[in-house]
């Protein structure tokens, strides 16, 4: 039901749980974090409240690139297994999906025939699917891009990419996603009152956009290839 994401110099797991408390009223059944850990990524989640994920978290962990995420399950049992980030077989790349993939079947059987699917969900078809286009060849924008085409129903996703260490790839349709500018961080979020304690300027996003989102700055384009600029604008805090 949330996503947030950092990719910066400070310690993401402090800024990822505090955003998802953030977000915590809107409602979940469980939560997720990834963190970037050296040259992997480390994922925790748990079933249950978000103060849970905090005691789950290794102090170890410190990473300045993350995303979050608070599941209100839609497509499988709200359990630890289904609860975000999934990721693909080879565990290169992570996502966080709120929405709900409409044609997951069909992709599934269409696509990942030979694939062992871990969860439940309809959201791990999509980060099965740019592993696999990336398994062929693609880059991993071609891949993300690619899977975004064939993708219908409603998604704000975040993904990342192990072996590109300083980027998330964020993608939109008709669920909402904005990305916040920081002075040598962006971030990413469901609802800007997640990041508004670090940043209050935030970019809207496009249905189908392709996003990749670095510590120094944004890149959108359209799913044909063609460069977007879009201006910031100022969030404020109406509750
Ligand atoms: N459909 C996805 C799931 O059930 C995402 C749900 C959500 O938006 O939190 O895991």
């Amino acid at each position: 039901c949330g996503i947030v994401g950092y990719i910066g110099e400070n310690d993401a797991k402090e800024i990822l749980l505090k955003g998802l408390e953030r977000l915590e009223y809107r409602g979940y059944d469980s939560a997720g974090i990834a963190i970037r850990n050296g040259e992997g990524i480390t994922v925790f989640k748990e079933k249950g409240r978000i103060a849970d994920l905090r005691d789950a978290v290794s102090d170890d962990v410190k990473g300045s690139t993350g995303i979050g995420h608070t599941r209100w399950a839609t497509h499988g049992k709200p359990n630890k297994v289904n609860a975000h980030p999934h990721q693909n077989a080879s565990d290169r790349f992570t996502i966080v999906h709120n929405g709900v993939i409409e044609n997951y079947h069909h992709i599934q059987r269409d696509y990942l025939a030979g694939v062992e699917m871990e969860s439940d969900t309809d959201t791990e078809v999509i980060v099965q699917l740019i592993g696999k286009f990336v398994d062929e060849g693609m880059t991993t924008k071609e891949a993300f891009s690619k899977t975004l085409t064939l993708l219908k129903g409603s998604y704000a996703i975040a993904l990342l990419d192990a072996e590109e260490e300083q980027t998330i790839f964020v993608a939109k349709n008709k669920s909402p996603l904005l990305v916040g500018l920081g002075d040598g961080f962006n971030v990413v979020a469901s609802d800007a009152i997640a990041m508004l304690q670090i940043t209050d300027q935030f970019v809207e996003l496009m249905d189908k956009e392709v996003v990749i989102v670095r510590k120094e700055g944004v890149e959108i384009s359209t799913l044909e290839g063609e460069e977007v600029t879009r201006e910031p604008f100022t969030a404020e805090l109406d509750m």
